[in-house]
């Protein structure tokens, strides 16, 4: 089969859409006015900022004032956890729960917050990647000021009872913040319906730019500023509007979430092909749940590879790919991720994700299915681990 270029790394950032893209542009060059000047070049880009604030909301079954534009997910995060955090704070209550397997945005945030005072309780997850929304339920106390728990993981795709855990906290009246960047365009989201009161999503994950995002924040909960300065985003967060990338954000969810149903069945067929034909590579095994699972998210751990290795001669073979998540890559230590599902090591770092998307074809995915058996063939062979493996587990070499 001929060379391709295959991009199968959407779950670490997408390429920005030609309709985002052009809906950006006169914001850049006509329209680049600063939307807080009172001339009619400023009242353009203002009125440009309430429209995508318009259609974020829309995209999440919440009212405009309730959407705060940030620069991106991580930022969205820390707003939301150390703001609850600080309003906690005032009223003796300390504790936070989340969940082992969180982005490092909203597990880094928390472990800031441990050495600040606060207690956090780390909620584990099953051997598939799923929580069980009564070990929340159990975990809940008194002094709980915030439960943050990632609606899809990034590295695994599965999908948490949002609504259920939703529910919990709202009888708890305890607050509740999802990290849905990944979740965005991929699952029918309303925060009413699903009782969230603080949701983060990110631009450059559904096909806006980098460096853009927002929080949903339910009206009547009002948090400190991260960012203090002007009185922009109704002055809760400073620092000039990024226009031309928040009017791309507005087109990206519009159109990620216009019919989440045909994609899912479109992206999630290519998906269940490409994980059938890894899986027959022996000695591999699906990371994660093969239902409660992203449309566009594969990832498995063949045995006797190095995913550094395997990333490294599938980009020579034109394919992008990631083994854990991107801002894991370039350490040794395997994703926490992959652990907290029970990987041993040895299998945490033979790991692979292909997170596809709309625009891979069929043609994309028989060329993975034909280069990644190749690969790990060629691997195999030069690795002593592997075959160490097969000599003490009596495997019989096929790849
Ligand atoms: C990408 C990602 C983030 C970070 O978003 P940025 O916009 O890159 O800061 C946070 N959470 C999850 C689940 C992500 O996938």
């Amino acid at each position: 089969m001929e060379k391709r270029f295959v991009y199968a790394d959407n779950s670490a950032t997408t390429r920005v859409s030609q309709h985002a893209l052009e809906a950006a542009l006169p914001y850049f060059t006509e329209n680049y006015g600063n939307a807080s000047s009172i001339y009619a070049l400023g009242m353009n880009a203002a009125r440009a900022l309430e429209k995508a604030r318009g259609q974020v909301a829309a995209a999440l079954g919440a009212k405009p004032n309730e959407i705060f534009f940030t620069s991106g997910g991580s930022e969205s995060d820390n707003w939301a956890i150390k703001g609850c955090a600080e309003n906690g704070e005032k009223k003796g209550k300390k504790h936070i729960i989340t969940s082992v397997f969180e982005h490092h945005a909203v597990l880094h945030t928390c472990q800031y917050l441990e050495k600040h005072g606060f207690e956090v309780t780390y909620i584990p997850v099953d051997e598939k990647g799923l929580i069980n929304p009564e070990d929340v339920k159990n975990a809940i106390r008194d002094d709980t000021c915030l439960v943050t728990i990632i609606f899809a993981n990034n590295e695994i795709g599965t999908i948490q009872p949002i609504a259920e855990i939703g529910a919990i906290c709202r009888e708890k009246k305890v607050l509740f913040h999802t990290d849905a960047v990944q979740a965005v365009g991929n699952v029918e989201i309303d925060v009413s319906k699903m009782n969230i009161d603080l949701l983060s999503l990110s631009g450059h994950k559904i096909h806006a730019p980098k460096g853009c995002g927002a929080l949903y924040i339910r009206s009547g909960i009002t948090l400190p500023n991260l960012i203090h300065g002007g009185a922009q985003e109704r002055t809760k967060r400073a620092g000039t509007e990024n226009v031309p990338s928040i009017v791309a954000l507005g087109v990206a969810i519009t159109d990620a979430c216009a019919d989440i149903p045909a994609k899912r069945e479109k992206v999630s067929k290519m998906r269940d092909r490409l994980i059938d034909g890894l899986l027959k590579i022996n000695e591999t095994r699906l990371n994660g749940d093969r239902e409660k699972r992203l449309c566009g998210n594969v990832n498995v751990s063949i045995r006797g590879v190095e995913g550094e290795s395997l990333l490294l001669n599938l980009d020579l073979n034109g394919i992008c790919a990631s083994s854990g998540s991107a801002c894991t890559s370039g350490s040794l230590d395997p994703s926490h991720v992959l652990l907290s599902i029970g990987l041993p090591h040895e299998i945490a770092h033979g790991s692979l994700r292909l997170s596809i998307n709309e625009e891979t074809t069929d043609e994309d995915i028989d060329y993975i299915l034909e280069v990644v058996p190749k690969v790990v063939k060629k691997l195999r062979e030069m690795s002593p681990l592997w075959e160490r493996i097969c000599k003490e587990e009596n495997i019989t070499r096929t790849i």
